[in-house]
């Protein structure tokens, strides 16, 4: 899986001060799973070392000056964003990592001035270009990465992200969709009821489509439901709906124990590793295969840990 990254936060050392900010979550965790495609938009424009740079807005437009000769460098970022942005659109990533504050790279957390005020925090001149371009596209800052919860929705982006994009590539007939479909359910209704529901009735097509457009339309939809953040709310609810499955299996007391985790979970007491870990156990016991097939119950490597913190839940 290819992932364009911030030079830096790779450790490169190639901020302003040639200097780099290794992640470590993102190069000795992700990094086992991910091949990085790293980019420096202010590099390319400025070289490294180089003097600081701010973004100002005169008449509406974005200008950027260094801040300490007050040299106009504008069009030379410009270049080097143009150029990085053709490198990234001919390259199969399927996200986009972002390092925070930066003003080239930074996702809501860039300083704006007006002269010499500041102006609030908005997007990087690069983030922006990136968003413009990459559209229902998993893309984070490493800052907000940081956050158990945000983490746990960008990297099961990514994935579910990544297995669309090799899908696409494969697909060639109605019951390969309606497979791929039913193995997204539970984690598509822990994202937006709605959208599971109209990926539904794409999937049945009721209305004799040709397959191209079926499948066209199913995957664009597919990656705008699985850019919405989960909550816990919508978890719990897939939860109870799997518990459902051993309804016929499980004693009134061991029924209570299930009900009983998911209840600690959604009271933020326990994980939502240690209920998925009941249900996978409990799935394999009683041969289920229609949940051990869902994507919710594995979206992504185990050994990230992502559903270990109580906090991942919202
Ligand atoms: S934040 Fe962006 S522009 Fe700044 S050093 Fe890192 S990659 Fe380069």
């Amino acid at each position: 899986m290819l992932v364009a990254i911030s030079s830096c936060l790779l450790g490169n050392p190639i901020r302003y001060d040639a200097t780099g900010q290794r992640d470590r979550f993102l190069t000795d965790k992700l990094g086992k799973y991910v091949t990085f495609l790293p980019f420096c938009p202010e590099h390319l424009a400025l070289g490294t070392p180089r003097q600081t740079i701010r973004i100002v807005l005169e008449d509406g437009a974005k200008k950027v000056y260094t801040v300490f000769s007050k040299e106009e460098v504008t069009c030379k970022m410009q270049d080097a964003m143009q150029t990085e942005l053709e490198s990234l659109l001919s390259q199969p990533i399927c996200g986009i990592i972002l390092k925070s504050k930066s003003p080239s790279c930074g996702l809501g957390s860039t300083k704006y001035y007006t002269k010499e005020m500041g102006e609030g925090k908005k997007d990087g001149l690069f983030a922006l270009t990136c968003k413009e371009h990459f559209h229902d596209f998993p893309i984070e800052e490493e800052a907000r990465l940081n956050d158990p919860w945000l983490r746990e929705n960008f990297v099961m982006h990514l994935f579910a992200y990544e297995d669309a994009m090799q899908f696409e590539k494969r697909v060639t007939k109605l019951s390969e969709l309606i497979a791929f479909h039913t193995s997204y359910k539970f984690l598509l209704h822990s994202k937006s009821e709605k959208h599971y529901r109209e990926l539904g009735r794409i999937v049945a097509n009721h209305e004799k489509h040709s397959f191209n457009n079926v499948y066209k339309n199913y995957l664009m939809l597919f990656r705008k439901a699985i850019a919405l953040k989960g909550k816990i709310s919508k978890t719990v609810n897939v939860l109870e709906h799997m518990s459902g499955f051993f309804k016929h299996e499980l004693s009134p007391i061991e029924k209570q124990e299930l009900h009983g985790q998911i209840t600690e979970f959604q009271a933020e007491i326990i994980p939502l590793i240690a209920v998925m870990s009941t249900i996978e156990f409990l799935a394999k016991k009683y041969d289920i295969h229609y949940l051990l097939e869902q994507k919710f119950l594995n979206p992504y490597p185990k050994d990230l840990g992502l559903r270990s913190s109580i906090q991942e839940g919202k």
